[in-house]
C-alpha cells in the first residue's frame, strides 16, 4: 500500500532492525522503545488492524502469535506482553496491523 510505514519496512524502502521473519510475517524492533525488548511484528500484507487481517487471514494471524513467543524465547524471556492497539483513541498512529512485543521489566495492569 502507498504511503505506509509498515510496508515500506516489509519491503526494505525504509530501514528496520529486522530481527525474525516468517513467510507471511515480519519482526523488527520499535524506534522508541517501551521496554528493553520491544519489537512489532506484522504481517507482510497490509490490514488496517488485527480483527481486519484475522477475518482475512488466519493463519498470519496465527503466527504474528508464534513470531512474538519466538522472539521473547530468543531474547531470554518466557514472560512477556502482547498488544494490539486498534483505533486512534486507543493509541494506534500505524493503520497496518501490528503486534507488540514487550518483555525485559515488570508491566503492570492495567496499562495507561
Ligand atoms: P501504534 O501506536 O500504532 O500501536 O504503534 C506504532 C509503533 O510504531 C510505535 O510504537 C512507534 O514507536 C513505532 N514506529 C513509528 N515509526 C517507526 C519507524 O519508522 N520505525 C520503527 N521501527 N518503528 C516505528
Ligand atoms: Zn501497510
Amino acid at each position: 500500500m502507498e504511503d505506509c510505514l509498515f510496508c515500506k519496512i516489509v519491503a526494505g524502502d525504509i530501514p528496520g532492525e529486522v530481527v525474525h521473519t516468517t513467510e507471511r510475517t515480519v519482526a523488527f524492533r520499535d524506534i522508541d522503545p517501551k521496554a528493553p525488548t520491544h519489537v512489532l511484528v506484522v504481517p507482510r500484507d497490509h490490514y488496517a488492524n488485527a480483527a481486519e487481517l484475522a477475518a482475512a487471514d488466519p493463519q498470519a494471524t496465527a503466527e504474528l502469535v508464534t513470531t512474538a513467543a519466538a522472539v521473547a524465547a530468543a531474547e531470554g524471556y518466557a514472560d512477556y506482553r502482547i498488544v494490539f492497539n486498534t483505533g486512534a483513541e486507543a493509541g494506534q498512529s500505524v493503520f497496518h496491523t501490528h503486534l507488540h512485543l514487550l518483555a525485559g521489566r515488570p508491566l503492570t495492569w492495567p496499562p495507561g
